[in-house]
């Protein structure tokens, strides 16, 4: 059934933490999640991550992990909040260092701190012979958001997501921050989660990116996803690697529901396939019934 019963502290383990990238436009999101996901971060791993399933685990030399969610912009982050899911544990705001701060990261601050979420600054572009990282933290420290070198608590690292400069480190900020957290969940339980983006594939069928942040996510499990539902047929993470199990923080695609649900979707697990089906159909005639109520008023 639906009802979720409390955790036992015994049951809870560390996880991930599961991090989204904001900032203004062209400040360079896109660059440093390219850089992430081809660099090899990956302890003992050749190769980049070739998919693009809108979100990808990596894990760095000391064996620790961070899942990123692979949708930068805040469009992406309020889209999930505005449907109740609470994802992102840490959020980096990238800022160029050769630009002010803009509209866009002074609402990616308010996001994250409406969210309760913490931030980590990445000043971008200091390869370029105008960046004046200096001038970027002026501006926060003017907004009352003191970093590190400031005097304050908020992490910053100047970073170049075209060299790579500082990339490691910022993502060891990212993992003290995580640290502070005190991140946990229980694995040994039936998978929730949230949907991270789904699409109809030609030859697969529906295939759905989910975020598993709680319990353990299996071949054979009855999925309910929002409007959809389902029996898990097989499972992928990043790298096309078929897996059999997802644990907490872990993205995975899935094959194997009858639609694509929405990002920010929560999915639960069921016991049958009939229950998970039936919840699903009444959410259908829900949201029927009031479309209808919409266009009569
Ligand atoms: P987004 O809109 O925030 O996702 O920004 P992009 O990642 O698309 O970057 C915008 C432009 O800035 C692109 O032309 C990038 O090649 C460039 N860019 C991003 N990061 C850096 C950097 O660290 N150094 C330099 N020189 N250019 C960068």
């Amino acid at each position: 059934s639906f009802e979720e019963v409390a955790d036992k502290p015994e049951d809870l383990e560390e996880r991930a933490p599961i991090v989204t990238v904001m900032g203004h436009v062209d400040h360079g999101k896109t660059s440093l999640l390219d850089h992430i996901r081809q660099e090899n971060v990956i302890a003992g791993e050749s190769g980049g991550i070739t998919q693009h399933i809108g979100a990808y685990g990596v894990q760095l030399e000391g064996g620790q992990k961070i899942a990123f969610l692979d949708t930068p912009g805040h469009e992406a982050f309020t889209a999930m909040r505005a449907r109740g899911a609470q994802v992102t544990d840490i959020a980096i705001i990238v800022i160029a260092a050769d630009d002010a701060i803009m509209p866009q990261t002074k609402e990616a601050i308010s996001h994250a701190q409406a969210a309760g979420v913490p931030i980590v600054f990445a000043i971008n572009k200091i390869d370029k012979p105008g960046a004046n990282p200096d001038k970027v933290k002026e501006g926060l420290a003017q907004m009352n958001l003191l970093v590190e070198d400031w005097g304050g608590k908020i992490q910053s690292h100047d970073i170049s997501a075209k060299t790579g400069v500082g990339v490691k480190e910022l993502l060891e900020k990212v993992l003290l921050e995580a640290e502070l957290l005190e991140l946990k969940a229980n694995p040994n339980k039936r998978a929730t989660g949230t949907v991270v983006e789904a699409f109809l594939d030609k030859g697969r069928g529906y295939v759905s990116t989910i975020l598993v942040q709680a319990g353990t996510l299996k071949i054979g499990d009855y999925v309910l996803a929002g409007k959809n539902s389902g029996k898990v047929k097989a499972m992928q993470d990043e790298r096309g690697n078929e897996v059999k199990e997802a644990g907490p923080s872990t993205p995975v695609s899935i094959l194997g529901l009858d639609g694509a649900p929405q990002a920010g979707d929560k999915f639960n697990v069921f016991e049958d396939e009939r229950e998970a089906k039936q919840i699903a159909t009444k959410r259908t005639q829900l949201q029927r019934e009031q479309s209808v109520r919409t266009q009569r008023h």
